[in-house]
């Protein structure tokens, strides 16, 4: 048996529908049909056809050795996610949630997106089955992510600005819930993360899990053995979660979240809703999130924009309640001098959120047993960071 939430949608005490009356009997009808379709054979032929042949699964577990050879004791296997058509794990998710759409009948796709990756995610798969797609996206962050507003354009989709509240992707989460309560008859809502109101974490994560179930079947063909240490980094949490799930029963396997602690954990600018916030309802679900204290959701900061957020999806939450996940935050500069060592040692530019978990390895060097095994779930490539970085260098 996998982990699953409770009737109400609950891990534990995280998780949930907080949504208006409107949403409640949209989310059931999604239940229902997500509970038929998991079981369903055509239905897992079909995103498994596309996640092969599309999306180019498998993807490779690949020894790190050079990136390896710099550390005293461990040995880096990363999850290459980044090979991925666009560049991350997200296609992994959007795909699953298109197939879902078509069979529910929905002629229309609507997302949220910050740094406009899921954006773009939504948009490749609703190029690909011929869906109307509208991205919510603040004016913000449509200014700072310009090119991957032109992607979007270019793929048919249409880029609405939000110009309410802080600009950003919490505010274009907000109108992308207005539009939905408004237009649920043929519209599908994409949800980017294991966040959102149940049934979205447990689809999500369904959708990603196989990363994990991937790695695991590579690892052990590898190595004989399950791996030591998982690790990658959380921003909503759904290429964690789709690396961890495979191995929440391997108890002798640890498993690490990589938080964005900006300027640092106690500057107030950051994005570790785990290691600095508290419990609150953010967007349906409770979770984990950065509130003040008469519960203003506070403005995340970190300089890979999709870490951004100021919440965390539930299950994670409970990961860490339960204490079968370790959850900690690694600076903008930590995951810069990640960047640059796995550019350097292996030829491959990690996407800034990615280099959170790679900025987090030497950390781990030092408490680690030697010869420790770690798998790094390498989210996505850097293509889209080299301005940013270019005007930080
Ligand atoms: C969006 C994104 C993330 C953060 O999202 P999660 O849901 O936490 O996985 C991490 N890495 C890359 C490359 C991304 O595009």
């Amino acid at each position: 048996m996998t982990l699953l939430p409770d009737q109400s949608g609950h891990f534990g005490e995280f998780g949930g529908k907080y949504v208006p009356e409107t949403l409640m009997s949209v989310l059931e009808q999604l239940e229902t049909t997500f509970a038929q379709v998991r079981r369903d054979k055509k239905f897992k032929d079909e995103f498994a056809h596309y996640l092969k042949e599309y999306a180019g699964r498998p993807t490779n577990l690949y020894l790190a050795q050079r990136l390896s050879s710099q550390f005293k004791n461990l040995k880096v296997y990363l999850k290459r996610e980044d090979l991925l058509h666009t560049g991350a794990h997200k296609i992994n998710n959007t795909l699953g949630q298109i197939i879902l759409a078509k069979k529910m009948g929905k002629t229309r796709i609507i997302a949220e997106t910050g740094a406009g990756q899921h954006g773009v995610a939504t948009a490749t798969a609703a190029a690909l089955f011929g869906l109307q797609c509208e991205i919510y996206m603040g004016a913000q962050d449509i200014e700072r992510q310009s090119l991957n507003v032109f992607r979007m354009k270019l793929m048919g989709a249409k880029v609405i600005p939000v110009t309410s509240g802080s600009q950003t992707l919490k505010d274009a989460m907000n109108e992308a819930i207005r539009d939905w309560v408004t237009n649920v008859n043929n519209t599908f809502y994409i949800i980017g993360s294991v966040a959102g109101p149940h049934p979205y974490p447990l689809m999500v994560r369904e959708f990603q899990a196989v990363i994990g179930r991937e790695a695991r079947r590579q690892f052990v063909s590898k190595e004989k053995k399950l791996p030591d240490y998982l690790v990658a980094c959380v921003g909503g949490g759904s290429n964690a979660m789709g690396l961890f799930h495979a191995f929440f029963k391997d108890k002798t396997v640890k498993i690490i979240g990589v938080e964005a602690a900006g300027h640092g954990l106690h500057s107030g600018e950051h994005s570790a809703a785990i290691c600095a916030g508290t419990t609150g309802v953010l967007h349906g679900s409770k979770s984990k999130l950065l509130q003040t204290a008469d519960g203003q959701i506070k403005i995340a900061h970190s300089i890979a924009a999709g870490l951004d957020y100021p919440g965390v999806g539930p299950e994670h939450s409970y990961y860490q309640q339960i204490g079968r996940a370790e959850y900690v935050g690694v600076s903008d500069k930590e995951a810069i001098a990640g960047l640059k060592i796995l550019s350097q040692a292996e030829g491959i530019i990690p996407a800034l959120e990615t280099s959170h978990a790679i900025g987090y390895l030497s950390r781990l060097d030092k408490q680690a047993k030697k010869n420790s095994t770690v798998i790094v779930c390498l989210s996505g490539r850097g293509d889209k960071d080299v301005n940013t970085m270019r005007e930080l260098i």
